[in-house]
């Protein structure tokens, strides 16, 4: 049986990929931040009782700022493949937060790697290592963007992770390790986090048609991005792992839509009209924009088979139909009595 460590496992991404892993036949372990209320919503349906000796899916407390805690973990697992997940992965925060994101986007991803190399012990045990790498690192670098294309990181978290890809290639190139970058373009899914402008959007469809809501406060409308489902793309971080010789691959739909069209596809399908309900609120506008992203996936479509299932339009309406239950949900509770909003 396979191990693999996710860190990174709450988040969207580290929920799908520890799904694919379990149905793989998998021994999957996930890293946690400890917090003072639970965040393991995204894997509660896979969690199984850790007295179970049998249990395939094991959560082990761990942060990317404490090197010490990643190097006992990798020793306690003995992982086959390692997927580095975590980040504070939103481009907003990151200006209000640029030190705490470089340590854990950056730094982070050099900790993890320093104690892969440790744990390798110069080739006697085999380590297998993805990093989550991003479209945002192209910045102003004008569509299609592919592997050879220029980055010129716009914000902190995109500074970070250009530094996390380097790093990822540098430990490949001087240590030997199998070592890879997914440039990961946006993707989503019912599980992205709320506050990502797609989520944003069809959780705000589902309260506004459910009278919950009657606002939808935005910033930039026109930027373009290249929107996947998430499911398809965490086949692709493990697709990237089996390979025979490490590579870094661009991860992308090939297909770019504005925040504006958007809009009008997920109000649409619920038979809303967007410009109804939706207002601009500065505070949204980044310091500096990304305006164009569209990835061009051709070389791991030819070279891995990879190609994405789930399209543009199917995508939306699977955000629209989740968050509409959830808001029906939401509305049955109110209905008894309680305000899960909390505005009394
Ligand atoms: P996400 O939902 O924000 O999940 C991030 C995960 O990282 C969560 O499990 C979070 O834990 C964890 N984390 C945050 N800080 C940490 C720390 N200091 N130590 C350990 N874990 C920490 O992000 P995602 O959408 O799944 O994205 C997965 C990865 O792909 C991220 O690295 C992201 O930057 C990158 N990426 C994502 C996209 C996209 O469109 N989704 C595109 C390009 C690249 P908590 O649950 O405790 O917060
Ligand atoms: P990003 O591509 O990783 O920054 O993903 P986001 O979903 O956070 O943002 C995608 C695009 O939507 C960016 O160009 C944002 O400027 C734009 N956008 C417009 N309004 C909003 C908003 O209210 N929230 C967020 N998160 N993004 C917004």
């Amino acid at each position: 049986m396979r191990t693999a460590l996710i860190a990174g496992v709450t988040g969207q991404d580290g929920s799908y990929l520890a799904d694919l892993l379990l149905a793989k036949g998998y021994q999957v372990h996930g890293i946690i931040r400890r917090a003072s209320t639970l965040t393991t919503q995204r894997v509660d349906h896979i969690y199984e009782d850790p007295h179970n000796p049998d249990v395939r899916f094991r959560l082990h407390y761990g942060d990317l700022t404490d090197g010490t805690g990643l190097r006992r973990i990798l020793e306690m697992v003995r992982p086959d493949e390692v997927y580095n997940l975590a980040a504070q992965s939103h481009v907003r925060v990151s200006f209000d937060q640029p030190e705490y994101t470089a340590d854990v986007v950056a730094t982070g991803a050099l900790r993890l790697l320093e104690a892969i190399r440790d744990y390798v012990d110069g080739g006697e045990r085999q380590v297998r290592y993805f990093q989550a790498s991003s479209s945002e690192m192209y910045g102003t670098t004008p569509p299609p963007q592919n592997e050879t294309s220029r980055f010129h990181p716009r914000s902190p978290y995109a500074a970070s992770k250009v530094a996390a890809y380097w790093y990822t290639v540098n430990y490949r190139e001087a240590y030997g390790l199998y070592a890879v970058n997914g440039i990961l373009f946006n993707h989503e899914s019912p599980r992205r986090g709320e506050t990502f402008v797609t989520r944003k959007i069809t959780r705000a469809v589902g309260r506004i048609k459910l009278g919950l809501q009657d606002k939808l406060y935005l910033g930039n409308l026109d930027a373009r991005r290249d929107w996947g489902f998430a499911g398809d793309y965490v086949d692709a971080m493990w697709r990237m792992l089996q390979a025979e010789k490490p590579a870094d691959f661009v991860v992308a739909s090939g297909e770019s839509r504005s925040v504006r069209e958007f809009l009008e596809a997920a109000f649409g399908y619920a038979d809303l009209d967007w410009q109804k309900y939706v207002e601009i609120d500065p505070r949204y506008f980044r310091p500096a924009e990304v305006d164009d992203l569209r990835g061009d996936a051709s070389r791991l479509e030819r070279e891995m088979g990879w190609k994405p299932v789930v399209g543009f339009t199917e995508l939306v309406r699977m955000m629209v139909d989740s968050d509409l239950e959830l808001a029906r949900q939401e509305q049955t509770l109110k209905n008894a009595g309680h305000d899960i909003t909390g505005s009394g």
